[in-house]
């Protein structure tokens, strides 16, 4: 071991760790009411080059998420617009939006904690980065933290559907009582 650098730890310990980041990067996007879908992309030397989570509501831009953010930055950080060799984690499985963004910038790998069953296009609906008859595919890994990616949205949304049914059930109230003005008053949210 003496004078050789140190390798790279235990690709498992290392995923696990940037994902890690990602997690808390994602968790950072809630307090904002942003989907949480954290991403972190490192270089193949394990240096950061972004992080960020998804601001599509904050910058009213639809393709704001965290992926693009975070290959954004890596892109500038680098000077490059290609990343060879880069690795990309994210908690959510990326859209096809972000899965065409990751080959575009020919990233080595892709390293995500949950599927995402409705828009992923990774491996759920489009299999974009293992697509043969493009020039360019990219190494998948899943799975990773998959449990408290999962629960971190899964919440999110159980939260906004609540939010909706009351702000719903508040809306018709006043709408059945146009002179009650404490629709939302707590205890008076039964109809009529
Ligand atoms: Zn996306």
């Amino acid at each position: 071991m003496g004078g050789v650098v140190e390798m790279l730890p235990d690709q498992k310990q290392s995923d696990v760790s940037f994902m890690t980041i990602a997690l808390e990067e994602a968790k950072s996007g809630v307090e904002q009411g942003e989907v949480p879908v954290g991403a972190l992309l490192v270089s193949s030397t394990g240096e950061e080059l972004g992080r960020a989570h998804n601001a599509s509501i904050r910058s009213t831009d639809p393709t704001a998420h965290a992926e693009i953010l975070a290959l954004r930055q890596g892109a500038e950080r680098s000077g490059n617009y290609r990343l060879p060799g880069a690795i990309l984690y994210v908690t959510i499985e990326p859209c096809s939006m972000c899965a065409g963004a990751i080959l575009q910038a020919r990233l080595a790998r892709l390293v995500f904690g949950a599927r995402d069953p409705k828009a992923g296009g990774v491996v759920s609906l489009f299999q974009i980065l293992g697509d043969p008859r493009l020039n360019h595919q990219v190494e998948v890994r899943e799975g990773i933290l998959e449990e408290e990616c999962r629960a971190l949205i899964r919440s999110f949304f159980q939260m906004q559907r609540l939010a909706h049914a009351q702000w719903e059930n508040a809306k018709m109230h006043s709408e059945r009582n146009p002179r009650s003005s404490d629709a939302g008053r707590q205890g008076d949210t039964r109809l009529p």
